[in-house]
């Protein structure tokens, strides 16, 4: 936290290609979304300015390598807590609860994930998506950013993505030709990553959340962003260790 302080910004690893989630605005050239939003919230809590924050670009595979090397104080960026990730990183409390689902082209008759045995299934390297299809279709294909594997869809080179309803989301308003099908098949639960041995930023950001629970913002910035998945639900109660 010190550190923090005293540089004078927070550093956060974002997606640059999750809309909705985490994107670059064609526009403006700023970033935004629903993760961004929750990284600036921490901002501007500890400099009282939700500007003070450098975004640095991670894709799914990198969140944990740049953790470990201490390049950004703390990653939000989709990213679900699992005991594996738990071995290497910290998490703060669950700030949202995805779950995975399937994007299709539409019409293409594929209802789930159960009618996957025998298709062609984009995800994105690094991420907990590839370990829960692998083993239920045909065949995986690993690309570093989810965009990348819309444009398989696009092209024909993929018959479904498979990850969070939250990505998906954003990548089926981008194409209208697409479509979400089958119900949610994982529990995805969100935390904000930070690098082991911080325990300090790791309570304060909990603390962050804590608030943004329970004051509305975390309600407007889910109204904000992820209108489309349905009208906003209580937020993640949050489970401490101790
Ligand atoms: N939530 C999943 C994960 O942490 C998938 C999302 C992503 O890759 O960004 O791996």
């Amino acid at each position: 936290m010190d550190r923090i302080l005293k540089r004078g910004r927070l550093i956060a690893g974002v997606d640059q290609n999750s809309y909705l989630m985490g994107f670059r605005n064609s526009f403006t050239g700023e970033i935004e979304g629903f993760d961004v939003d929750v990284a600036r919230q921490v901002a501007k809590a500890i400099f009282g300015d939700e500007k003070k924050v450098q975004f640095k670009v991670v894709t799914s595979a990198e969140r944990i390598p740049m953790l470990q090397r201490a390049e950004v104080d703390l990653v939000v960026r989709t990213m679900t807590i699992t005991c594996d990730r738990l071995e290497r990183v910290d998490f703060s409390s669950v700030y949202y609860q995805a779950g995975q689902r399937v994007l299709v082209r539409r019409n293409s008759g594929i209802t789930g994930v159960d009618s996957l045995g025998d298709k062609r299934v984009c995800v994105a390297s690094g991420s907990t998506s590839l370990g829960n299809v692998v083993n239920r279709v045909k065949t995986t294909v690993s690309v570093p950013n989810w965009t990348d594997c819309l444009v398989m869809l696009q092209q024909g080179q993929t018959d479904a993505i498979s990850t969070d309803d939250t990505i998906l989301a954003g990548l089926a308003a981008q194409d209208p030709y697409t479509e979400v099908v089958g119900a949610r098949f994982t529990e995805e639960p969100y935390g904000v990553g930070i690098p082991k041995g911080q325990e300090d930023l790791v309570r304060f950001v909990n603390g962050v959340l804590e608030r943004m629970r329970a004051d509305g913002t975390w309600s407007g910035i889910y109204r904000r962003w992820l209108n489309t998945l349905g009208p906003a639900p209580v937020p993640p109660v949050a489970r401490y260790r101790d």
